[in-house]
């Protein structure tokens, strides 16, 4: 059990050291693992200079950004020649950019925001947006996102080896104690009082233990 505890605390400081390092690179880079799903319906829209095919992805995505991990959804509409070559048959992508510290990404006027806020890094963001083409409308894109931030992350990952380091430095104190003729518990000298701390009443047997 305790030989568990410690593998697990090594291996939760080992993804607190990653989860660092994404923290310092998510303030230059966007980066993004994602899933896609490409559904097999078509839809021929005609732009005016012509017409060209639509195809639904919906995908899930897990990122990282501006001190900030994020969980998304999106339903969104693209030509299927591209989706065919980015997404074939759909599955896992990863992606990484430069974040523009100058780009802020402002919703348009046919953008309808249902949530946004961000409060230290917790955020929520649900977008949907209506795309029109020529004369056919109602192809719309949706966004749902679910932000913590990378500093919440990096403490639940830090507790259990912060808990590992603490319980080994208190058993090492009390191993040297009680080498010393001192009380395990408070470091009272034992050597007059044998049986039992007559400071804190710690008994003898529990000093061997
Ligand atoms: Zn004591």
């Amino acid at each position: 059990m305790r030989r568990l505890f410690t593998l697990l605390s090594a291996l939760s400081l080992l993804l607190c050291a990653a989860v660092a390092v994404l923290w310092v690179r998510s303030y230059q880079r966007f980066d993004l693992i994602d899933h896609a799903t490409v559904e097999p319906q078509r839809y021929q829209v005609d732009v005016g200079f012509g017409a060209f095919t639509l195809q639904r992805v919906r995908r899930v995505g897990l990122g990282s950004a501006r001190g900030r991990v994020c969980f998304s959804r999106y339903s969104e509409y693209g030509d299927s020649r591209r989706i065919r070559t980015e997404w074939p048959g759909g599955g896992w992508s990863y992606s990484t950019e430069r974040l523009d510290p100058d780009q802020i990404v402002a919703p348009g006027p046919d953008v309808a925001v249902g949530v946004e806020w961000d409060v230290l890094g917790f955020g929520r963001r649900h977008y949907t947006w209506t795309s029109a083409f020529g004369t056919s409308t109602g192809f719309t894109y949706t966004l749902d996102e679910t932000s913590l931030p990378h500093w919440l992350l990096c403490l639940f990952t830090a507790l259990p080896p912060a808990i590992a380091c603490a319980r080994f430095a208190r058993g090492r104190r009390r191993r040297r104690r009680s080498r010393r003729g001192l009380c395990r518990a408070c470091g009272y000298d034992l050597r007059a009082t044998p049986g039992r701390c007559p400071e804190c009443g710690t008994a003898a047997a529990a000093q061997k233990a």
